[in-house]
């Protein structure tokens, strides 16, 4: 990938731009916070009076307030422990949200190029699994931010206690930070492979619920299977791997603290320190000290969790920093006439690969059907996604016109263009809105039927069980290739577009459903510059002109009955089919 990456700062800073517009949650939930560590820390101090108090010297109104007290305490705990909580999970779901939120909009305007290059599964996981991550980090940074507070009231309330103790403390407490240190270094490392393998686990699911039929004929499940058993003890190790040295960092703190707190049970009891530290004292102070694990124990995972929600959010804003279509020009495009010229077209689809277009030149004028005939691979469709700007061609121009199509606004040049292809693309909706797909202003439901009717589409959907209403699953599953294709050219008459771009379906259809949809196309063309990319040579043979491609090259054109007279390529492709 050719975006830089970022460093943590610039993460820590562009993550920062997305929590600012809530700030004022952000301010309640940390007061929220700051009274659930006070309470914390308070139920700790009152260790001393409670000792002291209620028990050494059995003093009636101690031994009276303390337990309304402890109850007032939790209750303010329980309180604000819900406030920091539910405060700082609102502020990371709006977070993520608006991360979502912009992931999205930049995968709408992602270049053709792009899905070109990048599997479905890498784009799913950067969705699902990367914010996923980062809305965990961000929720191990707020806990990590409440702990710290109790950490240093506790510290606080401990010098309070007993400054000696203390000091005695912070003397054997760095060794156990430095241990921290080091064994988190290792667990960085760990993280940013173990997201890697996610990416990997999905892209293989991905290709292989995608190709299911194509290893069904090839009898590959053995094979695939062997190649997911390595992915799956890649993360299966992985995981374990992180999980041990995650494990074996909180023994290691845990067993430190011990030896600490051994030091610090016989620094108390020398004769010299006795008369100093009350029981209560004590007690207080061990408590505030064992509390004190905790927080570092929460502050030791922080660290790991932080890093592996940085190596997710680079993942996403270098996803952010993509790329989009370049927007087109400025001039502004109601209905074009539909003629379109090619002027000495080129393209390729990568810089080292072989040229796909080897210099296209083409007049098509208004209202002409002009159909593109040519083996698999010739180019055919190379040089119609050129119209829509799927992609821009290497070297020429295409006019539609009189002006370069660069020229045009994208979104008016493209809404001149309807495009009826082989992967019909349904969405999981009902009849009436797939037909309808994102028309501005929405048709009505009588010029829905009556496009469904030119479409010779009428007749099926009406003896659907809810009619136009009728829900498709998911990418129309329940319908067949006719029936889907169908539904295509009633999509592409509501949009009325000057230019009709039609990708004939290669699998045959039974001759009923041919006949409708060679019935429906004839309605669709009319008026409109039709480009058509056909491999059963039958239904052009009253094309304006035919086009036959070879290599990139276009090697004849002219009408049937001349090219027949030729005796040339489509001469011969054209006895080839009638043999079949
Ligand atoms: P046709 O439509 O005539 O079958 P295409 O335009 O699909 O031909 O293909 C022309 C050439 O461009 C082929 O060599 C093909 O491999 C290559 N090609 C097509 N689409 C892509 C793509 N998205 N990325 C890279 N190469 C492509």
């Amino acid at each position: 990938m050719s975006v830089p990456l970022e460093s943590s700062w610039a993460i820590y800073r562009r993550m920062a731009r997305y929590a600012v517009p809530h700030w004022r949650v952000i301010v309640a939930a940390l007061v929220a916070t700051t009274l659930f560590s006070a309470a914390d820390v308070g139920f700790v101090a009152m260790m001393k009076p409670l000792l002291d108090g209620s028990f050494v010297q059995k003093d009636l109104t101690t031994i009276r307030w303390i337990p309304l007290a402890i109850i007032g305490l939790f209750l303010l705990r329980g309180v604000a422990g819900f406030g920091s909580g539910y405060g700082m999970q609102w502020v990371t779901q709006q977070i993520v949200a608006g991360l979502r939120r912009d992931m999205f909009a930049r995968l709408v305007q992602l270049p053709v190029s792009y899905f070109d290059r990048n599997s479905t599964g890498t784009m799913l996981s950067r969705f699902n699994y990367h914010t996923g991550v980062i809305a965990s980090a961000l929720m191990v940074a707020t806990y990590a931010l409440r702990e710290a507070m109790v950490f240093i009231g506790q510290l606080g309330l401990m010098f309070w206690l007993s400054w000696k103790l203390t000091v005695f403390v912070l003397v054997v407490g760095p060794p156990i930070a430095v241990t921290v240190r080091y064994v988190n270094k290792r667990i960085r490392g760990l993280g940013e492979r173990i997201q890697s393998t996610a990416g990997r686990f999905a892209e293989a699911l991905d290709e292989t619920i995608k190709g299911q039929r194509v290893i069904k004929l090839h009898n590959a499940a053995k094979a695939e299977q062997a190649g997911f058993e390595r992915i799956l003890q890649d993360t299966r190790q992985l995981a374990v791997k992180v999980e041990a040295t995650t494990l074996i960092s909180g023994g290691i703190t845990q067993l430190l603290a011990a030896f600490a707190v051994a030091g610090i049970v016989y620094f108390a009891t020398l004769p010299e320190m006795l008369n100093e530290v009350s029981p209560g004292t004590f007690v207080a102070f061990l408590v505030a000290l064992t509390t004190l694990m905790r927080p570092v124990k929460v502050l030791n995972s922080f660290n790991q969790q932080v890093q592996l929600g940085v190596t997710a959010a680079r993942e996403v804003f270098a996803f952010l920093a993509e790329p989009v279509e370049p927007a087109g020009g400025g001039l502004r495009l109601q209905r074009a006439r539909g003629h379109l010229e090619f002027e000495d077209i080129r393209h390729r689809y990568q810089a080292d690969a072989p040229e796909a277009l080897k210099g296209i030149r083409l007049t098509i004028r208004p209202g002409q059907t002009v159909a593109f005939v040519g083996k698999s691979g010739s180019g055919k469709t190379t040089l119609l996604s050129l119209l829509p700007r799927f992609y821009d061609p290497v070297a020429g121009r295409i006019t539609l016109d009189g002006h370069d199509l660069r020229d045009y606004a994208l979104n008016d040049l493209r809404a001149q263009i309807a495009l009826v292809d082989q992967q019909v693309r349904l969405f999981n909706a009902t009849i009436a809105e797939n037909i309808a797909y994102a028309l501005d202003p929405h048709p009505s439901e009588a010029q829905i039927i009556e496009a469904a009717q030119h479409a010779h589409a009428w007749e099926f959907i009406q003896k659907l069980p809810k009619g136009l209403h009728t829900e498709i699953g998911e990418n129309g599953v329940q319908l067949s290739g006719g029936q889907r294709q169908r539904l295509a050219i009633a999509r592409a008459l509501l949009k009325n577009a000057p230019i009709l771009i039609l990708d004939e379906a290669t699998s045959a259809l039974d001759t009923e459903s041919e006949r409708h949809i060679q019935e429906a196309v004839e309605e669709l063309v009319v008026g409109r510059t039709t480009l058509v990319i056909a491999h059963r040579l039958s239904t052009i043979q009253r094309a304006d002109l035919i086009v036959v491609m070879q290599e990139g090259r276009i090697v004849e054109s002219g009408r049937h009955e001349d090219l027949i007279a030729q005796a040339g390529v489509y001469a011969s492709l054209h006895r080839m089919q009638f043999q079949e």
